[in-house]
């Protein structure tokens, strides 16, 4: 696809509304902290895509409601963004998160199709980035998207 400089804190802002009334109907408080001011080099509805299945995974996490934090930070060496995606959900089993990324793990009973992480960490990979997790069973669970300035593409 078309790849541009990307405002990471804007795209965002443009990819709430997508997710709001989801957050809304789950009792589910959005928390926005956008301080990157580096851009980045990559298609614009890809990223968003993924944002859209890191979003969607935290909510079902938090059937209950709780607390979605959606932030980007500069990073340097390389220099790059980091957007990281946070629930206060149920958080991930220890033997499962070695596994998340894998396709077509899931633990969902009906809807999952364990294909969300796994294409979008593909996605990622393809400019050079990665996506990470870190969990506390019963605390949350905050995914982290790393972005390189000078993507290095695949
Ligand atoms: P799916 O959502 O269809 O199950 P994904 O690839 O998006 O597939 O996610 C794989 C699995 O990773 C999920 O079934 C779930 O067990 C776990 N997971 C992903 N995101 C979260 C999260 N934010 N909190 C808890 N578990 C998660
Ligand atoms: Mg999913």
């Amino acid at each position: 696809g078309y790849v541009s400089e990307l405002d990471t804190g804007a795209l965002l802002q443009d990819t709430l509304p997508l997710v709001q009334h989801q957050a809304r109907k789950n009792g589910v408080d959005i928390v926005l902290d956008t301080r990157a001011r580096t851009r980045v080099r990559i298609n614009r509805e890809e990223l968003q895509q993924v944002l859209v299945n890191l979003v969607v995974n935290a909510l079902h996490a938090m059937p209950d409601g709780g607390t979605l934090t959606l932030s980007t930070e500069d990073v340097s060496d390389p220099a790059g963004v980091r957007l990281d995606v946070r629930d206060s959900g149920h958080g991930i089993a220890p033997e499962h998160l070695g596994r998340v990324f894998d396709p077509f793990f899931t633990t969902k009973r009906s809807e999952g199709t364990g294909l969300g992480l796994s294409v979008s960490l593909g996605l990622i990979e393809r400019y050079g980035g990665t996506i990470t997790v870190a969990s506390t069973p019963g605390e949350g669970t905050c995914f982290s998207v790393l972005l390189l300035s000078e993507p290095q593409f695949r």
